[in-house]
């Protein structure tokens, strides 16, 4: 599987992995919206593609047009 890279609206860069609805299992927060993903909803895992190691126990589960509008999102909420 090619690595998909894009850039965080923090600066950093991340890979992402798209979750397809099948594999979506568990109700994660998107940090776009603070809102649930719910299972069976299609949706983009995201981690620190430099610091994979950190970043896999770090994975951000965001919706899939969250995460394309992220450079929109509010700036008040932080990652970490
Ligand atoms: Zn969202």
């Amino acid at each position: 599987m090619s690595r998909r890279i894009e850039p965080g609206a923090d600066g950093f860069d991340y890979e992402v992995r798209p979750i397809p609805a099948t594999r979506a299992v568990k109700t994660y927060r998107c940090p776009g919206c603070d809102h649930e993903i719910r299972p069976g909803t299609s949706h983009v895992a995201v981690w620190r593609a430099d610091d994979p190691e950190r970043g896999l126990d770090d994975r951000r589960h965001w919706h899939t047009p969250c995460w394309a509008n992220r450079a929109t999102r509010g700036p008040t909420r932080k990652w970490s």
